[in-house]
C-alpha cells in the first residue's frame, strides 16, 4: 500500500490488478491514469478494454506500483465507483469459492454481480421511461436518444457506429447519469420502473399558523389554492404533521381535470411544495407489521433456548423440526434478536419457495429493512438490493442461493431453510457451489452463526449434528395440536388384478377424491414428472420418440401437440404415424402431470383442477397465482411435481395423493433413498396442517412392504438415517467421503472416451482404484450432441488432504486439456457434486 504522504507520490504510476468477469484464471494488471489515482479503491468497478473490441466491467482487487512483467499494461478507461461496490469481505469469499470449487475468480464475480452492475459491450441501451430533462442533453447525446426512440433499444456497438467514437463508455455513463437511458442485458426482461412521484409541503408550512397564512396568501391564485386544498384533503397535516412525510402521489392531481398542472409546478418552483420519488418493489404492497408479534409456544421457546445455548460453543446449529412444527416463528425470533444487536441477517430459501407464503410472513414482521433477492426479479431490483445493503437500508435479506454473494459487512446470522434442498447447488455455469455449505464459511468469516433448518435434513448435516460438530435441536410436535397425517399404502398390483384401477387412479384414491370434493376439502396430487407422457412408442416395431441431440426420450405434450426434450429444449411435431414403420399404432407410455390433470377433467368434470410444474410456472407471477387461487379455495385439486412439496402452508388440505412412489425410490443413484424420503415426507407434510383437520396421505405403490415406505409412514427419519448411513460408510459415499465429478465432453464419442480414459489413467496411480470410479457414461450419455463421460473421485474426509488432492486433480485436467492429440474436449469439474 502506498501512503498518501509518500515522497515519491508524484512520480509513481499506479497499477491495479483487476478481476474480470470472464473464465480466465489470473487477475489482469492495468495502468491507473494519473487523474484517477487518488480516487481509485479496492472493490470499485472500472471499465477496461479486453481483447480487441470488448469493453467490460472489472473489479479492482489490488492497487500497487509494480508494472506487469509479461505484457504492456493498458490504461483503465473509466472508474465507475467512488466507493467500493465489492467489500473486502466479499473478495475473501470470492477467493474462497474459486479455490474450493476449482474455478476462476472471474467466474465467481460473474455469478455474484447482478448484470446491472456489469456494463458490457453486449449490453443494450433502452430509454428510461421516466426521463424528463431533455434540456440537459448534448447534441451528440440527443442523436443517440433519437435513435433509441426509433428502435426501442440499441446495442453498444450500434451506439459506437452512430457516434463514430471508438470509446463510448463516457457517453453512455453520462446518459445514465442524466437518467436518460437504462442498460440491460439482452436476455433479461426490460426494466419496468416502479417509481412513484410524489409531492409534499415544504417544512416551513407545517404549523397551523403557517398553513393559514399560506392559504390566504394564495387567495389571488385560485388555481394554486385549489391544489393546496386538494393536498390537504388527502393529507390532513393540520391534524398530524407527520403525515406530510409520506406526501401525495402526483397522479392524484393529474387525474383531476379541474386542476392545473402548471399551478402545481408553480407551487413547486416557489418552494411551497417539494417533489420526491419513492421506489416500490413488488413486496411493498404487503403491509408491514399487519399482525402483532406472535407468541412462541413452549416448544418453540425451548427450541429457541437450545439454539442459543449451542451457539455458545458451536458455529452451526441444525434445527430438525417436523413439517408444521413452526420453524418459521423460531427463525423470526432469532432474526429479531440478531437485528436488534445491530448485525445483519441473511435468510436463504430454495429457489421456488421464495415467491411464496414465507416471504409474505417475513415481510409483515420486518417491513422495510428486509430486502428480497430472487432470480425471477429484474436485474434492477437486484441492483437495488445490492446497493441497499451497501448503504445500510437493508439489514436483513431473504434470498436464493446467489444472495450469499451480496455485500454484507457484518453478518450475525445466516439461516438456511430447507437445507436439504438440491436447488442450493448450482450446476451450471461455474462456480458449482452449494450455497448451504458456502453459508457456513461466510458466517464464519463474519464471526456470525449459521442455522440450518429442515424437517428432513440432508444426511451430511445430520451426520455432523450427530457427531457433535453442529448443535442439534429437534421439534417433534406440530403447532397447535395439529397432528402428522395418517398414511395409507395402496397396492396397485392388487388393484390392477381386480381391475379396480381407472388408468393411473386406484379405487381408494378415487373414493377419497370424491369424498373431498363433496365436502369441499382440498387435495394435492403429486407426480414427479411433467408433460403428458415421458415417451411415445410404436406397438408394431417398438420405435420410441427420441431427441436428435440427446440420448433421451422426447416427452409428449398433449395440449401443445408437441414432443419436447427436457435436456436441450428441442421440440418436434408429433408424428401421425410411426416414423420407423408407418404404423398408426403409436401410443403414449407412462404418465406425467399433464395426463393426471387431463384424466381428472374426465373423472370429475365439475372439479376445479390446477397444475403446478415447470411448464405452468414459467411466466413471472404464475406460481404465485396458482398458490393464491388454491389458498383462497378457488381450486379443489392441485396436481404438481415436487414444486407442490416446498414449504407450502395451506389450511384446508386433507388429502395428499402420491403416484409412482416406486420410481422415486428406485432411482438409480446412491442418494435415492435419502431423496425419496425427503420428497415423500415433504409432500405429505402439506396435509392436515391445522388442528381438528387431520390429513391423510395415500401412496400408490407396487410394493407396500418396502422398508423405505415403512419409514416414511412412521415418520422415522432416524431409522432412514441409520440404514442409509451404514450403506454410505460401507461403500465410501458422503458424508464419509467428498465426491468430485469430472465430466469430459466431446461431439465425437471416441474422442470423449479416449480423453476420459487418459484422464483416469493419470489420476489412478496417485489416488488408487478405490477412489477413482469410471470413466463411465452418465444416465443420459449424450446431451446437446456432446458425448459425456464421468469420472467420480471419492476422497475420504479424514484421511485425505482435500486441498492437495484437488490441486492434483486440477493439474491432471490441465494436462488433458493441453494435450495436442485430444482436440477441443471440454472438462467440467464439480466439487461436492450432488
Ligand atoms: P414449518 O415451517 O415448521 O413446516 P410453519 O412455520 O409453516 O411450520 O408453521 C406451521 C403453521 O403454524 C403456520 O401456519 C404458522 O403460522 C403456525 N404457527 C406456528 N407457530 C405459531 C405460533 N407460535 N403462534 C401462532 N401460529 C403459529
Ligand atoms: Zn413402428
Ligand atoms: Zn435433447
Amino acid at each position: 500500500m502506498l501512503s498518501s504522504t509518500s515522497l515519491f507520490e508524484e512520480e509513481t504510476t499506479l497499477f491495479a490488478d483487476l478481476i474480470l468477469p470472464v473464465p480466465i484464471p489470473s487477475l489482469f494488471t492495468y495502468r491507473v491514469p494519473r487523474e484517477m489515482s487518488s480516487m481509485i479503491k479496492v472493490g470499485a468497478r472500472v471499465i477496461v478494454q479486453f481483447g480487441q473490441k470488448r469493453v467490460i466491467t472489472a473489479v479492482v482487487a489490488q492497487i500497487h506500483s509494480n508494472p506487469p512483467v509479461k505484457y504492456q499494461a493498458k490504461y483503465i478507461l473509466e472508474l465507475l465507483d467512488d466507493e467500493p461496490i465489492v467489500t473486502a469481505r466479499q473478495l475473501d469469499l470470492f477467493y474462497w469459492v474459486a479455490d474450493y470449487y476449482l474455478c476462476n475468480i472471474g467466474e465467481v464475480l460473474n455469478v455474484a454481480l447482478p448484470a446491472g452492475l456489469k456494463i458490457t459491450s453486449q449490453s443494450r441501451i433502452q430509454l428510461n421511461p421516466e426521463f424528463e430533462h431533455e434540456d440537459l442533453l448534448t447534441d451528440e447525446e440527443r442523436v443517440v436518444i433519437d435513435e433509441i426512440r426509433k428502435h426501442q433499444t440499441l446495442s453498444y456497438e450500434e451506439v459506437e457506429r452512430l457516434t463514430a467514437r471508438t470509446n463510448i463508455t463516457k457517453l453512455i455513463k453520462s446518459l445514465v447519469g442524466k437518467r436518460a437511458v437504462i442498460l440491460f442485458e439482452e436476455v433479461k426482461e426490460r426494466y419496468k420502473p416502479k417509481v412513484v412521484r410524489k409531492v409534499r409541503l415544504a417544512q416551513g408550512y407545517l404549523s397551523n399558523d403557517a398553513l393559514v397564512k399560506l392559504t390566504s396568501s394564495l387567495e389571488k391564485n385560485p388555481r394554486q389554492q385549489e391544489i393546496l386544498l386538494k393536498y390537504l384533503s388527502f393529507v390532513p397535516v393540520y391534524n398530524n404533521p407527520d403525515l406530510n412525510l409520506g406526501g401525495l402521489d402526483k397522479t392524484v392531481f393529474s387525474q383531476d381535470k379541474s386542476l392545473s398542472d402548471a399551478a402545481l409546478q408553480t407551487l413547486v418552483k416557489k418552494g411551497i411544495f417539494e417533489q420526491f420519488e419513492i421506489f416500490i418493489s413488488r413486496f411493498d404492497e404487503i403491509p408491514a407489521a399487519a399482525n402483532g408479534p406472535i407468541a412462541l409456544t413452549e416448544h418453540q421457546q425451548e427450541a429457541s433456548r437450545q439454539i442459543h445455548e449451542h451457539f455458545q460453543q458451536k458455529e452451526v446449529v441444525l434445527l430438525h423440526g417436523i413439517t408444521g412444527s413452526g420453524k418459521t416463528e423460531v427463525y423470526i425470533e432469532m432474526i429479531r434478536q440478531v437485528l436488534a444487536s445491530g448485525s445483519q441477517v441473511l435468510f436463504l430459501l430454495p429457489e421456488i419457495a421464495l415467491t411464496a407464503q414465507i416471504v409474505v410472513r417475513l415481510r409483515k414482521v420486518f417491513g422495510d429493512v428486509m430486502g428480497i433477492y430472487h432470480s425471477k426479479f429484474s436485474d434492477n431490483e437486484r441492483v437495488e438490493v445490492w446497493k441497499g445493503i451497501l448503504d445500510g437500508k437493508f439489514q436483513f435479506v431473504v434470498g436464493v442461493r446467489s444472495a450469499i454473494f451480496l455485500p454484507f459487512d457484518n453478518l450475525g446470522l445466516i439461516i438456511v431453510d430447507e437445507e436439504h434442498e438440491t436447488s442450493y447447488k448450482q450446476h451450471d455455469p461455474a462456480p458449482r457451489y452449494n450455497a448451504r455449505d458456502v453459508a457456513v464459511i461466510l458466517a464464519y468469516m463474519h464471526k456470525g452463526k449459521t442455522l440450518l433448518g429442515s424437517a428432513t435434513p440432508s444426511l451430511e448435516s445430520y451426520f455432523h449434528a450427530k457427531n457433535g460438530r453442529y448443535g442439534l435441536v429437534e421439534m417433534k410436535e406440530r403447532f397447535g395440536n395439529a397432528v402428522l397425517p395418517a398414511f395409507e399404502l395402496i397396492d396397485i398390483k392388487k388393484e390392477k388384478k381386480s381391475r379396480k384401477m381407472k388408468n393411473e387412479f386406484s379405487s381408494v384414491l378415487l373414493d377419497h377424491l370424491r369424498y373431498n370434493l363433496e365436502h369441499k376439502e382440498q387435495t394435492i396430487l403429486f407426480q414427479n414428472r411433467r408433460g403428458y407422457s415421458p415417451y411415445l412408442q410404436c406397438e408394431e416395431c417398438n420405435w420410441i420418440s427420441q431427441c436428435t441431440n440427446c440420448d433421451v426420450s422426447l416427452t409428449y405434450y398433449m395440449r401443445m401437440n408437441e414432443l419436447r426434450c427436457h435436456y436441450c429444449g428441442h421440440k418436434e411435431e408429433v408424428p401421425r404415424t410411426c416414423p420407423n414403420c408407418g404404423s398408426i399404432r403409436v401410443k403414449t407410455m407412462g404418465y406425467g402431470t399433464e395426463k393426471i390433470e387431463d384424466e381428472l377433467h374426465v373423472l370429475f368434470p365439475e372439479a376445479r383442477v390446477q397444475r403446478m410444474d415447470l411448464d405452468t410456472t414459467r411466466a413471472k407471477n404464475a406460481y404465485q397465482q396458482i398458490i393464491q387461487d388454491f389458498e383462497e379455495g378457488g381450486t379443489d385439486i392441485l396436481v404438481g411435481t415436487q414444486m407442490v412439496s416446498k414449504g407450502l402452508d395451506f389450511d384446508n388440505v386433507s388429502i395428499v395423493g402420491i403416484f409412482d412412489a416406486d420410481r422415486i425410490i428406485h432411482f438409480p443413484e446412491f442418494r435415492a433413498s435419502e431423496r425419496a424420503f425427503q420428497m415423500l415426507t415433504q409432500v405429505s407434510g402439506r396435509a392436515g396442517r391445522r388442528a381438528g383437520r387431520p390429513g391423510k396421505v395415500l401412496i400408490q405403490t407396487n410394493n407396500p412392504g418396502q422398508p423405505l415406505l415403512e419409514k416414511v409412514v412412521n415418520n422415522d427419519y432416524e431409522g432412514m438415517y441409520e440404514a442409509e448411513i451404514a450403506e454410505r460408510e460401507k461403500f465410501g459415499y458422503p458424508p464419509f467421503t467428498r465426491l468430485i465429478k469430472v465430466t469430459v465432453k466431446h461431439p465425437d464419442e471416441q474422442v470423449s472416451a479416449k480423453a476420459a480414459r487418459a484422464l483416469a489413467d493419470k489420476l489412478l496411480p496417485n489416488l488408487g482404484l478405490s477412489r477413482v470410479l469410471g470413466p463411465q457414461p452418465p444416465l443420459v450419455e449424450r446431451v446437446r450432441n456432446q458425448f459425456l463421460f464421468d469420472i467420480l473421485i471419492k476422497l475420504e474426509r479424514e484421511k485425505i488432504n482435500f486441498k492437495a488432492a484437488k490441486s492434483f486433480i486440477q493439474e491432471k485436467v490441465t494436462d488433458i486439456l493441453t494435450d495436442k492429440t485430444l482436440k477441443s474436449i471440454q472438462v467440467v469439474i464439480d466439487v461436492d457434486c450432488l
